[in-house]
């Protein structure tokens, strides 16, 4: 797999998505020599359901293991460490991911628990746990979700459940960004399945899902949060850690030179896939869905206008006359109307295209639009 590469899947059975991104990104030629010890990181930074929107779903761990397994691995750990506060013990048990471990029969590491080294991170001094050294080939399986400090979290930041409790409360007197960045120099994220199924708008420990119902696919990490960024508003350059990594080499923040593969598209280049049932938003993502007049809309595309509009919002920029005028969906093909999200609205007087098009790009074309 090329590092510029960004395998994306849509739909709702989570395990199959997973292994569907392996698959197409050849991750076991890739790891090469069946003897080499794989590591899965998932994020279990609190003791919550994913569907709270801050924890790795339990079948994207699943989908993993069976893809790695058919294809010969058996040196597998999954290895993870709740935040500050929360005890990981109780952490993979409330997701599901303690279940799965043993239904593999794949040893859980709790790296609370572990013994830790000093390594040097390009000129930082840090403290990295003992397994996730060990480990010839790490995938990371994050979840893409806001942050109230570092205002998105993925790929880069999740390799802090990789690190002990002392070093994680000093990394918070360091600010996060910086030691975020250098910790990335020493942790080496072979690959990046990311959960983009139902990550917060904007808080670590969930509590406001935005269901997107996507599973992303990158060997890039400094790309993949990139990405993650524009997926939710943001610009990547706007996210100090994001900027800091690539400097130090980790990535490339070039998103405008990614090629983006989705692997269920259909030939007219539109996700092939059915619209999302609606399900019950959580009071803040409601108060922004009121903007929106969908008609089966995709969730990717659903999700992607509730970011841009709690980016607007943060702006001042939401006027409550306006509830209700912005078209979004399948249902709008063919039809005509004043102004619509995404390829679906083609026809109308004023439409953005992409299928779906990422919360930065329809936050820009909302402030000139509407
Ligand atoms: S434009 Fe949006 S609603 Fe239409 S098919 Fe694409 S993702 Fe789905």
């Amino acid at each position: 797999m090329d590092r510029k590469e960004i395998f994306v899947i849509q739909g709702n059975q989570y395990k199959e998505m997973a292994m569907q991104v392996l698959e197409a990104a050849r991750v076991a030629e890739d790891i090469g020599d069946r003897c080499r010890c794989v590591g899965l990181k998932p994020n279990l930074v609190v003791a919550r359901d994913a569907s709270g929107g801050a924890t790795t779903h339990p079948e994207l761990v699943d989908g993993a293991l069976t893809y790695l397994k058919n294809h010969g691995f058996n040196h597998l750990v999954v290895l993870e460490g709740s935040w500050v506060g929360d005890r990981t013990s109780e952490a993979v048990i409330a997701s599901g991911i303690d279940a799965v471990c043993k239904k593999h029969g794949v040893p859980f590491a709790d790296t609370q628990k572990d013994r830790f080294r000093e390594c040097d991170g390009a000129g930082m001094k840090l403290k990295v746990c003992e397994k996730a050294l060990a480990v010839d080939y790490l995938i990371n399986i994050p979840v893409l979700k806001g942050h109230c400090q570092t205002i998105i979290t993925c790929a880069l930041k999740n390799s802090k459940g990789l690190i002990p409790d002392s070093e994680k409360r000093r990394f918070h007197t360091m600010g996060l960004h910086k030691p975020i960045a250098h910790l990335n120099t020493i942790i080496h994220q072979d690959f990046v399945l990311v959960d983009n199924i139902c990550g917060d708008l904007d808080f670590e420990e969930g509590g406001n899902p935005v269901v997107m119902n996507r599973v992303l696919g990158f060997k890039d990490p400094v790309l993949c949060d990139s990405y993650a960024a524009e997926s939710m508003g943001y610009r990547p350059e706007d996210i100090d850690y994001i900027r800091f990594a690539a400097e130090l080499g980790v990535g490339s923040m070039d998103t405008a030179s990614a090629k983006v593969i989705p692997l269920n598209a259909g030939s007219d280049g539109q996700m092939d896939k059915k619209p999302i049932k609606p399900v019950k938003n959580t009071r803040r993502v409601a108060r922004l869905a009121e903007y929106a007049s969908p008609k089966d809309a995709c969730s990717a595309c659903y999700g992607s206008l509730i970011y841009a509009l709690d980016r607007l919002g943060e702006a001042g920029l939401l006027n409550p006359k306006k509830k209700g005028t912005l078209a979004i969906g399948q249902g709008y093909r063919g039809r005509s109307g004043d102004i619509g999200i995404g390829q679906c609205t083609s026809c109308f007087k004023k439409s953005l295209g992409g299928c779906p098009p990422k919360a930065v790009d329809i936050a820009e074309f909302l402030k000139e639009n509407w």
